[in-house]
Formats: structure tokens, C-alpha cells, sequence
């Protein structure tokens, strides 16, 4: 028996995955220590750049980094964006922030909330530091900290941003 069937060529398949994946060397030291609150970096030993959070190994130069240097948790607005589309789970609201912050003692931004801030004065080069939950809260991960807020300190200079310690940082 045979008949004319129509070709389907697409279908619609929403799926959800849930996935776990192992953190490495690296990252998992890095949690530990965010644990304990602190930001700890690692130095590539040849381009002398910091990296947090440390991936293990240098992207520019392709070599392992080993040194460890703790950061501030002050930082600096490297880039940010507007976010119009609620977080679940979160009590910050919309409009919100999102930065590249890069934290003094570091070369290289990482992305975190900013709040206690009036959006339209978020600019680059701006000063920031983190507002962390209750200690009995901490776990390995970074939303330990709530968020960034802005602090009373002299902007950095954009081509400044992420080359030099900043000052008042003492490390
Ligand atoms: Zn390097």
C-alpha cells in the first residue's frame, strides 16, 4: 500500500538541560578562596598580566600560571549595560546594570552585577566595590557577592583602566 505523504522538514523540540561540569585545577581553587572572601588571581609569568578569575593558563601567551596575587575587592568599570530583563530569583530589578570590572590587582575584567547606583552615572573608568552577602552565607561561587556599588574615589582613566594598581589599593 503506498500513499503521498507530505516531507516534513523541520520540527519544534524545546528541550531544558541541566548539566553538571567539573571546574578544574584553576577555578576550583579560585571558589575555595571565594569562599573565604577573596579574589585571587593568578600572574602569567610571561606577559606579567593577572587573570581573574584564573583559567590556568595565559590566553595571550599559551603558558601555565602558577602565582597566585590577591585582589582587592574594589574595582573598576572597564564596560557596562543597561539590562531591561528581570533576573529570576533576584530581588534587583530592572532596569539594572551589568559591568566588566576589573579589579585592582588585575589586568583582565570579570562581568557582576552593579546596584546602589544611578544607571544614567554609571560611566567607564568609574569606581566600584563589592557588597558581600553575610559570611554564614558564603559558598564556592560568586554570587557571594551581591553585587558592585559605586564609592568615592577618582575615576580611572579609560587608557589606564586594567595597566596600573590603582591608588588607595594597598597590595
Ligand atoms: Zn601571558
Amino acid at each position: 500500500m503506498s500513499e503521498e505523504r507530505e516531507m516534513i522538514t523541520s520540527m519544534e523540540a524545546p528541550i531544558y538541560l541541566k548539566y553538571n561540569f567539573t571546574a578544574g585545577d584553576a577555578a576550583s581553587r579560585f571558589l575555595s578562596q571565594v569562599k573565604e572572601g577573596k579574589l585571587v588571581g593568578q600572574r602569567c609569568p610571561s606577559c606579567k598580566n593577572v587573570y581573574v578569575p584564573p583559567r590556568g593558563a595565559c590566553a595571550a601567551c599559551g603558558v601555565a600560571t602558577e602565582e597566585e596575587v590577591e585582589c582587592s575587592d574594589k574595582c573598576t568599570v572597564e564596560s557596562f549595560t543597561i539590562v531591561y530583563i528581570p533576573i529570576p530569583n533576584n530581588p534587583i530589578q530592572p532596569p539594572y546594570i551589568i559591568a566588566n570590572l576589573v579589579p585592582d590587582g588585575a589586568n583582565i575584567s570579570f562581568i557582576h552585577l552593579m546596584s546602589e547606583c544611578v544607571n544614567e552615572d554609571v560611566r567607564q573608568g568609574q569606581r566600584v566595590q563589592a557588597v558581600w552577602k553575610p559570611e554564614e552565607e558564603w559558598t564556592y561561587a560568586m554570587d557571594n557577592i551581591r553585587y558592585f556599588k559605586p564609592i568615592d574615589e577618582p575615576d580611572v582613566p579609560n587608557e589606564m583602566i586594567g595597566k596600573v594598581p590603582v591608588t588607595g589599593w594597598e597590595g
